[in-house]
């Protein structure tokens, strides 16, 4: 089955100018703003401009240009935000959920970089 993209979701209403997002780096493929209701003291989605539903999705449809692009942004995203750990920061977490399963509110491809304070074990239960 084909992924459907659905050109109305929040993110590609962003990226077509009519919302307006709180904007961290902007590339040639990569949109990096800050998420509306934080998790953590840094919360930031980065997400590609095209119109790809999941990481799969990009992972497997993507150009090699657009997915340089956007693994650039992502290391340009933890950066900024002082929290690479081989560079004195503190760390990070990189999610991207996709799906029923994964929980996926917003059906465009997105990583959440969340830090600035320990985040707790990746999963609130296990099974
Ligand atoms: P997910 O559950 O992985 O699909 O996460 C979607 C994320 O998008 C949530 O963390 C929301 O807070 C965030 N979000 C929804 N609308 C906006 C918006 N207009 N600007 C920024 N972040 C948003």
């Amino acid at each position: 089955m084909a992924y459907a993209y659905d050109t109305n979701n929040i993110f590609a209403r962003i990226l077509r100018g009519e919302i307006p997002c709180n904007k961290l780096l902007e590339t040639e493929h990569s949109l990096a703003f800050h998420d509306i209701r934080p998790q953590a003291p840094h919360h930031v989605l980065v997400i590609p401009k095209g119109p790809y539903v999941t990481f799969d999705h990009f992972a497997l449809e993507a150009s090699d240009a657009e997915k340089a692009d956007f693994i650039t942004a992502i290391g340009r995203v933890c950066k900024e935000l002082g929290v690479q750990p081989g560079e004195g920061g503190a760390g990070y977490r990189a999610i991207s959920n996709a799906g029923n399963d994964g929980v996926q509110e917003v059906p465009h491809l997105h990583v959440h970089i969340l830090g600035g304070r320990v985040l707790g074990r990746m999963l609130e239960r296990a099974g």
